[in-house]
């Protein structure tokens, strides 16, 4: 039998609301599988455990996260608490520290589920968003503050290394699914330093390593429009951090929005363990009121089960989300129903069931 052991962050918001889905989604496949067991442990570091102890996770924190084969998370993010303390204390040490150079987002559309766009064609990509580095660093200062001539200096920093890596992570991922072409963003005619050092890093590696596959690169202001007006076109798509971040969202409302997307901040050496996390955050406007659409958290866990080896499991748990939605009888109001958090997670567990 093999255990892994899972370190489960709820977090703030409708996080805990998603995330208690979630659970019971991978406990139920644990009941099918003798081979497969979860040994879950919970984390109550959030907005409310940085009002009482003054520090989101404790000093040790990462230490403790280290020694587990996976994080699953859920959000974070509170009215009373800077986001310098959610964002730069808790979530960017993880992904830094744990070397998630990786943040991988699916866009995919779901049977049943309609899109903005008229052209109702599938779409079906992948984004992976540089997630270490780039343009979210904390170099830089102000200066002159209160004065008219106050200024702001923000440094995005971009390695070599750092470009081969997620440039690498996306090549193999589209070698390893049958893709034949990747699409880099960038904007090289303006920010002449690092997204010079970008392109020429993105194409080295496809030459040198991936001489199979083609290349696509294109200014991120054609690229947005693009993602618009012919989504199918794009199998995987490699971008910086801050380019990547708005990709994401993009793609998200392209295929039924942040209710129904997962992400993946992935260590592709495996030396630290990944996390997996819905796009969506705390959203404090529905907190409380029973009423999140849980299937981004759902299928982030699945995301999980399929990087820690459990492909099957994962293939088992997005066939239950297209089932329901199809069926289209419980649905969230993010999606144009009723149905509450826990009976959406009760739908995706009977439709797991069925499949046993
Ligand atoms: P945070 O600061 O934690 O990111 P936020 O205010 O930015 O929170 P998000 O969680 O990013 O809010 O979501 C933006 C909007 O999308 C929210 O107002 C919410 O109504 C909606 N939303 C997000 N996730 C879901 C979900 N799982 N189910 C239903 N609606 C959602
Ligand atoms: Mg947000």
């Amino acid at each position: 039998m093999t255990t892994y052991k899972i370190a489960v962050i709820a977090g703030d918001g409708i996080g805990k609301e998603v995330m208690a889905e979630a659970l019971r989604v991978m406990e139920v496949l644990q009941q099918y599988d003798a081979d497969f067991k979860l040994q879950l442990e919970e984390f109550p570091w959030s907005s409310d455990y940085y009002l009482e102890h003054g520090e989101i996770m404790p000093k040790d924190g990462l230490d403790q996260l280290k020694k587990f084969d996976a994080i699953l998370f859920g959000a974070i993010g509170d009215a009373r608490v800077p986001d310098e303390v959610t964002i730069w204390e808790l979530i960017m040490p993880i992904r830094k520290q744990f070397k998630q150079y990786v943040n991988f987002r699916p866009v995919k559309s779901l049977k049943g589920i309609g899109s903005p766009l008229k052209n109702g064609k599938d779409i079906d990509f992948v984004i992976f968003r540089e997630n270490a580095e780039g343009e979210y660093s904390n170099s830089g200062g102000r200066m002159f503050e209160g004065q008219a001539d106050e200024m702001a200096v923000q440094n995005t920093i971009m390695t070599r290394k750092g470009i081969e890596n997620i440039t690498r992570a996306a090549a193999q991922y589209a070698v390893a699914h049958g893709k034949q072409k990747v699409t880099s963003a960038t904007k090289s005619n303006a920010v002449i330093h690092t997204l010079k050092l970008w392109d020429e890093h993105v194409k080295q590696v496809l030459a040198e390593e991936f001489p199979d596959l083609q290349l696509e690169s294109n200014y991120i202001d054609a690229l947005v429009a693009y993602f618009v007006e012919r989504p199918q076109s794009f199998e995987v798509v490699v971008a910086s951090n801050l380019f990547g971040d708005i990709l994401s969202d993009l793609g998200s409302s392209l295929v039924g929005g942040l209710g129904l997307s997962p992400s993946a901040n992935i260590n592709p050496e495996k030396d630290y363990p990944s996390m997996f996390e819905p796009v969506h955050g705390s959203a404090p406007d529905i907190a409380g009121r029973g009423i999140a659409n849980p299937i981004a958290q759902i299928w982030s866990a699945a995301l999980m089960l399929s990087h820690l080896g459990r492909p099957d499991l994962a293939e088992k748990i997005v066939l239950a989300i297209e089932h329901v939605l199809l069926d289209g009888e419980v649905r969230t109001k993010d999606i144009g129903g009723s149905a509450s958090t826990t009976e959406m997670g009760d739908a995706i567990i009977e439709k797991i069931n069925a499949q046993m």
